[in-house]
């Protein structure tokens, strides 16, 4: 997998300087080329005699540097740095020497390059902080010197094999944490691949050489797939007189793949697009074009479509991208660009300014606002560590990075919403979040963060978890803890429920639970079934897992007359309540259900309505008791409570004192006459109901079906709207909407 071979230097000095020089006429042909053949002379000058670790003579290096940078297309001025970049910092060479020689604007690379070269990330954290801040500023001084670094760094890759293992790991992870991520950044894709495939080769060699045999085992097989896709493409897109396209398919970079499997928890086979295909155009009117010649031959994947020419990436890539059902029914990716595009795709920043002489880099610079952004920092912030964190803000744009109202930044993954930013905070925020400023603008607990935002959380006391958060952290921090806290609240809800049951069951023998448990006699039963305290049995109760008749066997029960002496004592207990009931209260003045129901001698119930089958006021109505969500009210007819298990149903009635208001739904089947509807409604209003919300369709055989959400007050008044509906002339049928349908 030798990337680029080592040519061997026979001294043949004069080709090599040859190559060079009509490397960078053919992109260049004004070039002044006396500039980079003077710089070639130098460099072998001050470089002779001295070796790489390969054996071969060091000026090689420097030359294959000079040939990186002319495959970028850049300026004279840039090739001759490359060919002078070490001599400074590995020769006699200074740098008034340089400068004497070449001007003060190689002379400033060469030193900003050989400052770069200095920096060693494998340092204290604090120290690599401080060199990156030095790379930045380098950086921002002139874009060419990262450049020349990268290309130094692509040599020194390509040549890793030479040095001993333990320095290959360490290089190759400073590529793979710094050089890779800024080459992508740069837009400099090609340069990209090639850094992570190398770095990954020698960082994890078993896991790089794995794929490569894997892959290319899997790319033979699938040559006849890959030929019949781009023979389609290429053969839609002549049809429809698209005839200067050019259409290939490519193999994924290994790392690429590495990265998939690791992310995803994928086995090798389990990588689908092993392939991508590309297509490149003449403009952009053709690239929408051939996106939907591509859409129209098979069928895109939802959610895979990006369109990077309306908006480009922040390094100015532009491209279509999709994943369609290809043949066979296999994924497969696709992108469609201009030529143009796919230069900066592959060259990037160098694409953008390339040879042109003299312009002004700062003007191009200006355009990677990001490292506008760099800059600015770089002058705000005194603390290198601070600094780091910043600089790592736009390396790594696969994570966000999220500020604090006092400058503080915090990584998250991407998708992380507001609640992640919060229970990273502070659990108690997490717990009281109810949404945030973003930027000083409110969002939702939904809210997306992006790289940059700056979040304040917004807190109400009364706010708790909920699991549907659950679904919107992305954290394992927000995920555990919010976990946490419905676990506790359905174990105080489920003692509640417990706690009721078991009094209900005593209360046949007329015993009262409060006096068993100040006698340590419910103690007895937390013995017999090695639970650890009373609120572990009530709660296996409320469960389900213990039936209140089964712990009544197993306790030593007093008699009926004892019970009834101390009857009065009890009563002053009563006075202070205990913190179940509380908690119990407090469930039910939050739960959005008002207390409309009544078990016989208990109150304050956590009670909500079965969405099943709505139960009205005058429904014959069973309840449910839930493990952890109290009690479920569900209509006796209920299909759902003969499923269920009858030792959890228990007896409750309507309460008739307490007016209440319920929502149900009457489906009206009628004639499709004009002012049906009006008189319809005005039939419900004169019932005195009120209508919540109503949706009109036509049935197939051209009849009008109505539907209405109204609040009633029973089934009384119920069944008397629905007959003064039918009563209307052209109303075919009106009915109760038992199950929620669709
Ligand atoms: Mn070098």
């Amino acid at each position: 997998m030798s990337k680029t071979p080592i040519i061997p230097l026979v001294s043949s000095k004069p080709k090599e300087l040859a190559d060079l020089i009509s490397c960078v006429k053919q992109y260049n042909p004004e070039a002044d080329t006396s500039l980079i053949e003077k710089a070639y002379l130098f460099s072998e000058e001050v470089h002779k005699g001295q070796k790489r670790s390969s054996g071969e003579s060091y000026f090689h290096h420097p030359i294959e540097v000079a040939f990186i940078i002319a495959e970028l297309r850049l300026d004279t001025v840039t090739v001759a740095t490359a060919l002078l970049h070490d001599t400074v910092e590995d020769t006699v060479a200074t740098l008034p020497q340089i400068e004497e020689q070449f001007g003060p604007e190689i002379a400033a690379l060469v030193d900003g390059v050989t400052k770069i070269s200095q920096i060693s990330f494998q340092t204290s954290e604090e120290k690599q902080a401080e060199n990156f801040r030095k790379m930045v500023f380098a950086m921002a001084k002139d874009l060419r010197v990262i450049l020349v670094k990268l290309a130094d760094r692509t040599h020194n890759m390509r040549t890793l094999q030479h040095l001993r293992p333990d320095k290959q790991a360490r290089i190759a992870q400073e590529t793979l944490d710094i050089y890779a991520p800024l080459a992508n950044r740069l837009g400099l894709s090609a340069m990209k691949r090639e850094l992570e495939d190398l770095s990954l080769r020698y960082s994890k060699p078993e896991i790089y050489y794995k794929l490569v045999s894997q892959v290319s085992k899997k790319l033979k097989e699938r040559d006849q797939y890959t030929n019949d896709v781009l023979a389609m493409i290429e053969g839609a897109l002549q049809e429809h007189g698209y005839h200067n396209s050019n259409v290939t398919g490519r193999p994924k970079h290994f790392y690429s793949i590495h990265k998939k499997m690791e992310k995803r928890n994928l086995t090798f086979e389990q990588v689908y697009d092993l392939t991508g295909f590309r297509i490149v155009l003449g403009t952009v009117e053709q690239c929408y074009g051939a996106l939907g010649l591509i859409h129209s031959l098979w069928t895109p994947v939802p959610g895979r479509f990006k369109d990077y020419i309306a908006i480009p990436k922040a390094n100015f890539y532009q491209s279509l991208h999709t994943t369609v059902v290809g043949p066979g029914g296999e994924k497969i990716e696709i992108q469609i660009r201009t030529q143009q595009m796919h230069e900066t795709a592959e060259r990037g920043i160098a694409a953008h300014w390339a040879y042109k002489e003299g312009k002004n880099i700062s003007a191009e610079t200006s355009k990677f606002s990001w490292l506008n952004r760099l800059v600015e920092w770089n002058k705000d912030l005194q603390d290198p560590n601070e600094f780091l964190e910043t600089v790592k803000l736009d390396l790594f744009s696969e994570d966000v990075y999220i500020f604090t109202p006092k400058g503080k930044v915090i990584e998250f993954p991407q998708g992380a919403t507001p609640l992640d930013f919060a229970y990273t905070i502070h659990t108690d925020l997490g717990h009281h979040c109810i949404g945030a400023k973003v930027n000083g603008r409110m969002v939702s607990l939904k809210y997306k963060l992006k790289s940059g935002d700056t979040v304040e959380v917004l807190t109400s006391p009364n706010q708790t978890p909920h699991k549907d958060w659950l679904k919107l952290v992305k954290t394992s921090r927000a995920k555990s803890k919010i976990r946490q806290f419905i676990k506790v609240q359905e174990h105080e809800r489920s003692m509640a429920t417990g706690e009721m049951l078991l009094e209900k069951e005593l209360k046949k023998e007329d015993l009262k639970l409060k006096s068993l448990i100040k006698e340590g006699i419910i103690q007895k039963g937390v013995e017999a079934f090695s639970l650890k305290s009373v609120d572990d049995l009530l709660s296996a109760i409320g469960y389900g897992k213990l039936s209140p008749k089964k712990v009544m066997s197993r306790l030593p029960l007093p008699s009926k007359e004892k019970e009834v002496a101390e009857a009065k004592e009890t009563k002053e207990l009563k006075e202070t309540k205990r913190p179940l009931q509380k908690i119990v209260e407090e469930a039910s003045k939050k739960s959005t259900t008002r207390q409309v129901v009544k078990v016989k001698g208990i109150e304050d119930l956590l009670v909500h309505f079965a969405r099943c089958c709505s139960p009205v006021p005058g429904d014959s109505v069973v309840g449910f008791i839930t493990r952890g969500r109290g009690i479920s009210v569900h209509t006796r007819k209920c299909p759902k409570i003969f499923d269920s298990d009858p030792h959890r149903l228990i007896d409750i009635e309507w309460d008739t004192t307490t007016a209440t208001e319920r929502a149900v739904k009457i489906r009206v089947i009628c004639e499709d006459r004009p002012g049906l509807l009006a008189d319809m409604s005005g039939v419900i209003k004169d019932q005195d109901a009120n209508i919540t919300r109503a949706q009109i369709g036509t049935t197939k055989d051209k009849k009008a079906l109505c539907l209405f959400s109204i609040s009633i007050k029973n089934l009384n008044h119920l069944s008397k709207i629905i007959s003064a509906i039918e009563g209307i002339s052209g109303v075919l049928r009106a009915e109760r909407v038992q199950k929620k349908d669709r």
